[in-house]
Parts: C-alpha cells; sequence; structure tokens
C-alpha cells in the first residue's frame, strides 16, 4: 500500500522523449504559461557549453505560444550557466536545490503566475518530479539524456 503511494506521488504527469517534444501547442492545450526547465540532461547534455539550435529554436517557439521559461538548475556554477542562457534570453536560477521547491515558487511569484498555470520539466524523480510535487505544480519528465561515448 505505501509503495503504491510512493510511486504515484513521484509519478510524471507526463512523459515525454525529449525537450522538443514539448511543443509549444500542447503547452497551449494545458494551459501552461511558466514552464521551469531543469537544465543538465534535461535541456543540455551535460557536456554542451553552449546551447544546441533544437534548444534555441525550441524556446523561441514557447515564448511566440506566450510561455515564458525559467530554467531551475541544482548546477552550482553561476558563470556557466550565465554564460548558458544568455544567448537563449532565459532566466537561470542556479543552485536550486531541488527537491526544495522554494525556487519554484519563488519564480512563480516574481512572474505571477499560478500553480495551475505551472509545470516542472526535468529528468529526474529525486530532484525535479519531487520539487514539482512540493511546489504543488505538475511534473513533466522527458528521458534523462547520456553522453555518447564514441
Ligand atoms: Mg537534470
Amino acid at each position: 500500500m505505501c509503495y503504491n503511494n510512493h510511486m504515484t506521488f513521484l509519478r510524471a504527469n507526463k512523459k515525454f522523449e525529449r525537450f522538443e517534444d514539448v511543443k509549444p501547442e500542447i503547452l497551449q492545450k494545458e494551459n501552461v504559461k511558466l514552464l521551469l526547465c531543469d537544465l543538465d540532461n534535461t535541456l543540455r547534455l551535460h557536456s554542451e557549453k553552449e546551447p544546441a539550435e533544437e534548444l534555441a529554436d525550441w524556446i523561441a517557439e514557447c515564448k511566440k505560444a506566450g510561455v515564458q521559461i525559467v530554467i531551475i538548475s541544482n548546477n552550482g556554477r553561476k558563470k556557466m550557466m550565465q554564460k548558458f542562457c544568455e544567448p537563449i534570453d532565459v532566466p537561470c536560477v542556479w543552485w536550486a536545490k531541488k527537491p526544495m521547491s522554494k525556487k519554484l515558487t519563488e519564480a512563480m511569484e516574481e512572474y505571477k503566475i499560478s500553480p495551475k498555470n505551472t509545470v516542472m520539466l526535468g529528468d529526474k524523480w529525486s530532484t525535479d518530479v519531487l520539487a514539482a510535487r512540493f511546489a504543488n505544480v505538475r511534473a513533466w519528465k522527458v528521458n534523462h539524456r547520456r553522453d555518447v561515448v564514441k
């Protein structure tokens, strides 16, 4: 019984293969106005130093659809994060300490968007999905992206 509850608690509300599959039409249909995104292994591989073209395109499409994006990462490398997020013009929060939900709540307050219009998108249950639960927002999960070792 306990196990079941635990699984439900950690279950993502929607699952996608990759961030590109979170289409602007889906965001609009689901009334998402604020999309909080994890960075590492969600929007980029850990090794990517610059935003990929697909990411820049996707961000632009989401913005066009009226969706505010904020990157909320547990990564503590402030300069790296600022450098990565500047060209795509997306606000970023580093050292977010997910699963603590404080930074998610702060972003909703800053943009004055309610939890029901907010989604947390990430690759990890223990941080992203849990943080979404604590912030009372929907959790959407992408498959963890891994660096391909050649
Ligand atoms: Mg991640």
